[in-house]
């Protein structure tokens, strides 16, 4: 007599598809349902909670893996899986013979059953139908399953006959085994893919007092075609008055498949497994939740899923989420995926209760092998666009113009966007800041001329130090310079690495120098005049130990990819870092912010020269002196400037405080340079003429 008090209620028309219900030790179940694998014990990520919100009735646990962790002990003393894990719904365990011959390595195996050895301990276990039982009445689950010899669906005749053999005389064991237990037993139905061995096993299994009979060995190797075929084949000789189980399937299509062929049970890790990779199920296709066309998507994963996922998040943050690699999107898209599979079982045993099968399957099977085809993958034929180079964050990016520059990925910042970037460095720095006749050697013994180049990205300006450093020595021989010390500070070097690697597109580094710095982190012209250093790491953190300079090329990413370096608290470390040597900071950026953050540390600002579509740039001087010995000193921000930082939105930096707000207004309005820039709008340019007849 059947221990699950098995109730066909309907049997479909023009489909084998069954609706029935059984009674276990924890409840009755109806089917077609699916159980939710959790192997140790858990199904991963999920809480019995979140596992009920998503349909689940009755779980899977793995024989093999709780014998070797957590132990029988364990369970015989804390009284089994449902008060361990505290789940009060049915569980049904699979015998562990399908993990044991997975691992044909480690294992011995006779009539007797299999012996292996832990991989927890390495302690050696002999896995028998007795055994395996044995377990499972220890785990106390509501249906066990025999001990059967799995072997891959496209084993030979003889082989899946030999299996099949031994897998009958482990029935009968187990059945021996199971005595008078309360808990249900499943028999397992082998025979590969030879349909005349399949029948036979049905056959003699249907004559066992099995509460139930499985389909084992398929979905191991066979094609879908093959696995239907077969499904349909056993199903046939299998009796109506017992539920039927598909071990280890499957797809969501898969499962129509069997249902329609008269299967009611089934068991598969795909819905979480799939969840870990961003993959999900949904009424409109499968959903890679990986592809960047979710990443502006506030729509729901699937409108019609009311699961937790789809109620409370969008598609962009899910995308987030797997994207980086968060617990939380496993655990959400598991959720989706587990609700997925089990309204689809409720929407089966609907159709099939109203005798409506066969329409539905027909409409679902197009439905369920559907791809996203709201946002498809393969677009429209589209001719292949050619890919830069690219390096880390890094790309090679070539400008309408038609030079090359460097492109950071996240960022989709241009380093010197709009004109060659040598063009650029020469303009804006050298040129500007008089190098050439600052290399000149005026004292002897003469200073050294310090530089500081922050953000080396791919060598533009320090190439054009270099450049410039090479014409000065040979117009004035190696006596006739100062030394010169160029520091250049970068915490990435792979936009250098990659134009290096790369220097058809960039024939400024057409040079020993920049893949010396990159292998050794300095370079020393053979002169001996001039000395390159690479300081690797955060500007911040490193800058201090640097020799403080005469010269900054400020060239860090823009304010919006990297605020900190264009703060009032970093410009007043540098200008603390320079003093008391005057000094001079030259910068792409014309930005008030930038510059009233400058002001602010106590640097004194002008107008440097423009550049591409910028009408200006900025300079700064550490000292009054400086500025007015300066072509640029004419230019210093004056009253007019002062106005307009009045009116401007960007008055106050956001890192000021609302009480610190007065203060630093009051700080700008009286720096020194703006009390001063009525009388030297009136002074005459002699120190001005003089360095520019040096040039
Ligand atoms: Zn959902």
């Amino acid at each position: 007599m059947s221990r699950l008090n098995f109730t066909l209620e309907q049997e479909s028309t023009g489909s084998q598809a069954r609706a029935a219900r059984f009674q276990t030790l924890h409840g009755e179940v109806q089917t077609p349902l699916f159980m939710p694998v959790g192997t140790q014990a858990t199904v991963k990520g999920q809480t019995i909670h979140t596992l009920k919100a998503t349909g689940a009735r009755i779980l899977l646990a793995n024989t093999y893996h709780l014998l070797l962790r957590p132990g029988p002990e364990v369970f015989k003393k804390i009284g089994g899986i449902h008060r361990f894990m505290n789940w009060d719904g049915p569980v049904l365990t699979d015998s562990g013979g399908f993990q044991i011959f997975s691992l044909p390595a480690s294992r011995r195996m006779n009539e007797d059953g299999a012996r292996f050895q832990s991989y927890v301990d390495g302690d050696v276990y002999l896995l028998s139908p007795e055994t395996s039982i044995g377990m499972q009445k220890a785990i106390g689950s509501d249906i066990m399953m025999v001990l059967d010899q799995c072997i891959p669906s496209t084993a030979p005749y003889a082989q899946a006959e030999a299996a099949m053999e031994l897998t009958h005389r482990w029935a009968r064991r187990s059945l021996d085994a199971r005595g008078d237990s309360p808990q249900a037993l499943f028999g397992i139905v082998q025979g590969a893919c030879h349909r005349d061995l399949r029948k036979k096993s049905a056959e003699f299994l249907r004559e066992l007092p099995f509460d139930g009979l499985a389909i084992g060995g398929l979905a191991v190797g066979e094609t879908q075609a093959e696995r239907s075929e077969f499904t349909g084949v056993v199903t046939e000789y299998l009796p109506k008055n017992l539920p039927r189980y598909l071990m280890g399937v499957g797809t969501p299509i898969d499962i129509l498949e069997a249902v329609h062929r008269g299967v009611d049970m089934f068991d598969c890790i795909i819905p979480s497994q799939l969840a870990q990779r961003g993959t999900v199920f949904t009424s409109r296709g499968k959903l890679h939740l990986r592809r960047s066309v979710y990443k502006f998507s506030e729509e729901p994963l699937d409108p019609a899923c009311d699961c937790q996922a789809c109620r409370e998040h969008s598609r962009a943050y899910l995308h987030h989420l797997v994207k980086a690699d968060e617990l939380l999107g496993w655990h959400l898209l598991s959720i989706h995926n587990l609700a997925f599979y089990h309204r689809l079982m409720r929407e089966m045993r609907a159709s099939i209760l109203r005798d409506e099968f066969l329409p539905f399957y027909e409409q679902k099977r197009t439905e369920l092998v559907r791809s996203d085809e709201g946002n498809p993958s393969v677009l429209p034929k589209k001719a292949k666009v050619f890919q830069f180079p690219r390096l880390g964050d890094y790309q090679i990016h070539q400008g309408p113009g038609g030079f090359s520059s460097i492109r950071q990925i996240s960022s989709g910042e241009v380093m010197h966007s709009v004109n060659p970037p040598e063009e650029e460095a020469n303009k804006l720095y050298v040129d500007q800041s008089l190098l050439a006749s600052r290399l000149k050697k005026t004292d002897t013994p003469a200073d050294e001329l310090v530089i500081w180049d922050v953000g080396l990205g791919a060598a533009s300006n320090a190439m054009a130090v270099l450049r410039c450093f090479e014409q000065s020595l040979a117009a004035n021989g190696s006596d006739g310079l100062r030394p010169l010390r160029l520091i250049s500070f970068e915490r990435d070097l792979d936009p250098l690495r990659l134009a290096a690697g790369k220097a058809a597109y960039f024939p400024h580094l057409r040079h020993a120098a920049p893949n010396e710095i990159l292998a050794n982190g300095h370079w020393t012209h053979p002169s001996g005049v001039m000395r390159w250093e690479l300081v690797h790491g955060d500007f911040l953190e490193l800058f201090r130990g640097a020799k403080p300079p005469e010269l900054i090329f400020y060239d860090p990413f823009s304010f919006k990819t990297d605020s900190i370096l264009w703060t009032a608290e970093t410009f007043a470390r540098i200008f603390a870092a320079c003093a008391p040597q005057p000094a001079e900071l030259y910068t792409y950026s014309a930005a008030t912010a930038a510059r009233v953050a400058l002001l602010s540390a106590g640097f004194f600002v002008g107008e440097g020269v423009g550049t591409g579509p910028k009408a200006t740039t900025t300079i700064a001087f550490t000292t009054a002196a400086g500025s007015a010995a300066h072509p640029a000193g004419a230019r210093l921000l004056g009253d007019e400037w002062l106005a307009r930082w009045r009116r401007s939105s960007s008055k106050v930096p956001t890192s000021v405080s609302a009480e610190g707000r007065a203060e630093f207004e009051q700080q700008i309005e009286q720096h020194p340079q703006f009390a001063a820039s009525a009388r030297r709008a009136l002074a005459p340019w002699g120190a001005i003429s003089d360095l520019r007849s040096q040039i």
